[in-house]
């Protein structure tokens, strides 16, 4: 693509940084944003990716998000260095502290700090009962259980199913249900139902 049909971030994405921080900070002067971007972001597809976030919303330097890339954080630390005050370090997503953001929350963009890191490790290897760090189960929202505390106090999910089976159909056997319980796969449905003179599972 000729030069002329490239956006402006991606000819200049030293201008566009440059602007926006100084319309945020304007007792600081351009030669200084221009030596903290040439330090902190060294590759210029970093330089053009800023630009690309700072063209779409300005607010990336001063909302403090916990999605801001790291070369965002890098960029608004030295700017505070070197004496600006309204840019401000993405904050934890868990906790909300400006502290070093050393790991991701499950949605793969949402960052956080390495305490919050760790209390979520613990949180996702301790019983959720006693906190024994040795998980024998998994409730149907994945929270761990050690041996002593089984999830709903040791009730297996295909004995529910069996039992309201039972009650919805209480022509057949209990081994009738459990033989054909043994071979269906939930198809996520909720409710189950007689057909005719019980006898056929129906779920619908
Ligand atoms: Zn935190
Ligand atoms: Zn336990």
């Amino acid at each position: 693509m000729p030069a002329a049909e490239l956006p402006r971030h991606a000819i200049d994405p030293e201008a566009i940084i440059t602007e926006a921080v100084l319309t945020i900070e304007p007792h600081l002067d351009a030669e200084t944003v221009r030596r903290v971007l040439a330090a902190t972001l060294r590759r210029a597809p970093q330089r053009r990716a800023l630009a690309a976030m700072l063209v779409g919303d300005p607010q990336w330097l001063t909302a403090g998000r916990p999605q801001s890339p790291r070369l965002l954080e890098r960029l608004v630390r030295e700017l505070r260095h070197c004496g600006a005050h309204q840019v401000r370090e993405p904050r934890c997503g868990r906790c909300g502290q400006a502290r070093p953001l050393k790991a991701l929350e499950a949605d793969g963009r949402t960052r956080i700090c390495g305490a919050c890191a760790v209390r979520t490790t613990t949180r996702d290897t301790a019983c959720a009962v006693c906190a024994t760090r040795s998980v024998a189960f998994r409730d149907r929202d994945g929270r761990p259980y050690c041996k002593r505390h089984p999830p709903e106090g040791g009730a297996q999910p295909l004995d529910a199913v069996c039992s309201a089976i039972k009650q919805a159909c209480p022509g057949l056997s209990m081994a009738t249900i459990a033989g054909r319980c043994g071979k269906w796969s939930p198809p996520g449905t909720a409710s189950v139902s007689c057909c005719g003179p019980c006898r056929t599972i129906r779920t619908c």
